[in-house]
């Protein structure tokens, strides 16, 4: 009965640059009950990012070894040559703790997990206003090239059209009034599941 209420997640998927990454954060510096869940990718640390906080950052064939020994909840080939994925070790780990565990994965993991985890989880999808608007937050963010910006705009668009399979879908215009809607959905589904 624990160990079940202790089994909660939060999914959230949003194409990069619409801001997914300022909601999740402010939301875990409110809540201390929920944990982030520590991705492992191969793709190269950006700006800051450190190694065991941010992502697992490993070698391509580390990530192949992991695949093979059956470690990922989940995992996906986000771009190409490019994979990301979630540990079981790492799940066990959080909710061994007794946290809410809040995932920033892509649509295909996210949804993938939510079919995984249907009474566990609340999807959300985080979007910008509009495409123009997501290149103008990449190409002001300046850690991709042009190239991997349209790469990234490209999929975009694609994980938009999968928007309406998630629990809710926010718009991020405003980012004040995003996260405020954001922690009343949180919050809505932290008390439903714990009343339950
Ligand atoms: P970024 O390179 O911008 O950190 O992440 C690229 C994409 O990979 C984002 O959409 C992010 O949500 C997704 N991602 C991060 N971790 C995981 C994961 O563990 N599994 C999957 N499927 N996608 C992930």
């Amino acid at each position: 009965m624990r160990a079940d209420l202790c089994r909660k997640m939060l999914i959230v998927s949003a194409p990069s640059g619409s801001g997914k990454s300022t909601l999740i954060g402010a939301l875990l510096q409110k809540n201390p009950n929920l944990a982030f869940s520590i991705s492992a990718t191969t793709r190269p640390p950006r700006g800051k990012e450190e190694h065991g906080k941010d992502y697992f950052f490993l070698s391509v064939e580390d990530f192949k070894e992991k695949i093979k020994q059956n470690a990922f909840v989940e995992w996906e080939e986000v771009y190409e040559g490019r994979f990301y994925g979630t540990l079981k070790s790492e799940l066990e780990r959080l909710w061994g703790m007794g946290k809410t565990v809040v995932f920033d994965i892509d649509v295909k993991g996210g949804l993938n997990l939510k079919k995984m985890y249907p009474k566990e989880s609340l999807s959300v999808f985080i979007k910008a206003p509009s495409l123009e608007n997501l290149r103008e937050r990449l190409i002001k963010r300046g850690t991709d090239s042009p190239e991997q910006i349209e790469q990234r705009l490209a999929k975009a668009k694609e994980e938009t059209s999968h928007e309406s399979y998630f629990d809710h879908v926010l718009i991020n215009d405003d980012l004040s009034k995003s996260q405020l809607e954001f922690f009343e959905i949180v919050e809505t589904f932290l008390q439903k599941k714990e009343s339950q």
